[in-house]
């Protein structure tokens, strides 16, 4: 570790060799070493808190736990101990369309007295009024400075439930003790709720949930946080005779979560955090796992034919499966890949989604990526992407507005993929813009490639950008 800059009462500290002479973006001084243009060997300064006053991007623990990890997971009630702005702060980034999600509303009298009780009233409420598959209680930043203690209280409602031989006493109702400040980044808070969610496991036969019993090829994936990328990558390896017993989180629900276990192959599709989860199964219940990543066509051939292998899978069968969907796309693809070509990108995701996405962009789509910009990666990730990335592109760390802006008038990129916290800013700046989470389509698999290479023709020839420039 060495010190490199002073910045008025902000120490910086860098791990890397920061680039101090980078002219492209500007900002604060103490943010100089995580805005860099890259030389194919410098690494921005990554993997630190955000200092106060920055308007980063990132998430909280909380948002990390509560939206990116569970909001998928059906039939689930989830009650958040907070204010009702982190309820809301949750619900409209990512709106819930699976389950109901309540807030404890905590006001000032609790903050003093404390809100344990209305946490516990609130929670027998649920199971009074709602018939759901579990009950998920979230830490805040605000329950856990007062010293609320919600395991404490799923506990004692527990007790009481059992007590009262209520007819949900059986149901799980889990403590996610996620409370914005515990990390650095939302992907603590992945941790933290897979590490909850990982009791689940192997607290159910599988016959009891499918009527079938265990195959030979039977797999979970990990790490898909969306329901309909989840879906397309499920109807893919169906094709090939495979079942995908849970898609953790993006298609689960509590019951394929208690089967887990049974799977003969975890594949980790994405995240740091999957990639942890997977190893604790790997530990406890002895399921291997791979990484893969179904983003791009070439991406998808060479997840199949790894998988395939693993599970002794008919060569032939693999092939046709790998030929149906080249063959439906071909023409489709040639057509996006001539129009697309040469035009420049920017990505800004958190590190995983920007990696994945960078390669087949470049390579199948032939397009430039001028800038990276991701909200949370560490030394490895970077050094993955500093590698990939043509010379002279800009990388950003946690970044900001002020940051973002400066960069994208420096390099205009012909397209901004990101997420929907910085689209507001792009279409100020009259730059064309898409959702890479793709909320309302799905960009993961063969066909989803199709479609975000479509959606992002569809946004640089856009004619309101004629309007606005
Ligand atoms: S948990 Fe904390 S950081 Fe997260 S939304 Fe609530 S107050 Fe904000």
């Amino acid at each position: 570790m060495e010190k490199i800059q002073n910045a008025g009462d902000v120490n910086v500290v860098s791990n890397i060799n920061a680039n101090p002479t980078n002219k492209n973006v500007k900002g604060r001084i103490d943010r100089i070493s995580h805005c860099i243009t890259n030389d194919n060997n410098t690494l921005p300064a990554c993997a630190e808190f955000t200092q106060p006053g920055d308007f980063s991007e990132r998430s909280c623990t909380f948002h990390g736990s509560k939206i990116i990890i569970n909001s998928h997971i059906k039939n689930v009630i989830h009650l958040i101990h907070s204010p009702a702005s982190c309820a809301y702060y949750s619900w409209d980034y990512r709106p819930n369309t699976y389950s109901y999600c309540f807030t404890t509303d905590l006001k000032e009298e609790d903050v003093v007295f404390g809100g344990e009780k209305k946490l516990y009233n609130a929670i027998l409420k649920i199971c009074e009024e709602f018939n759901p598959d579990a009950i998920f209680v979230y830490e805040t930043c605000q329950s856990a400075l007062i010293g609320d203690d919600i395991s404490a209280v799923v506990k004692s409602v527990k007790k009481k439930l059992n007590k009262d031989n209520n007819a949900n006493k059986n149901i799980p109702i889990l403590a996610f003790e996620c409370a914005g400040f515990k990390g650095k980044t939302q992907n603590k808070g992945h941790m933290i709720a897979n590490k909850k969610l990982f009791e689940l496991i192997a607290t159910k036969e599988l016959e009891t949930i499918t009527t079938t019993t265990p195959t030979p090829y039977d797999i979970n994936i990990i790490g898909d946080f969306s329901t309909g990328s989840s879906r397309s990558i499920e109807e893919i390896f169906n094709k090939m005779g495979i079942r995908v017993l849970c898609s953790f989180t993006g298609d689960a629900t509590i019951d394929k979560i208690r089967i887990m276990d049974n799977a003969k192959l975890n594949i980790v599709h994405c995240m740091k955090s999957s990639i942890q989860f997977a190893n604790m199964m790997e530990k406890v219940y002895e399921v291997p796992y791979i990484v893969s990543n179904f983003f791009g066509i070439k991406n998808c051939c060479d997840a199949l034919e790894v998988v395939g292998k693993i599970l002794n899978i008919d060569k032939k069968l693999v092939d046709d499966t790998i030929d149906y969907y080249l063959k439906k796309n071909k023409n489709e693809l040639e057509y996006y890949k001539k129009e697309l070509k040469g035009k420049k990108v920017f990505i800004c995701h958190g590190a995983q989604r920007a990696l994945n996405y960078m390669g087949p962009i470049m390579e199948e789509l032939e397009m430039e990526v001028v800038g990276v910009a991701t909200y949370f990666a560490n030394k490895e990730n970077y050094e993955k992407i500093v590698k990939q990335l043509p010379k002279g592109a800009i990388i950003i760390d946690n970044p900001n507005t002020y940051e973002l802006e400066s960069a994208l008038m420096d390099c205009k990129p012909d397209i901004f993929i990101s997420d929907s916290k910085t689209k507001e800013l792009v279409h100020k700046l009259g730059i064309p813009y898409i959702n890479g989470r793709a909320p309302s389509t799905v960009y993961i698999g063969f066909d989803g490639f199709i479609n975000f290479a479509k959606d992002v023709h569809g946004a640089i020839n856009s004619k309101i950008w004629k309007l606005v420039k």
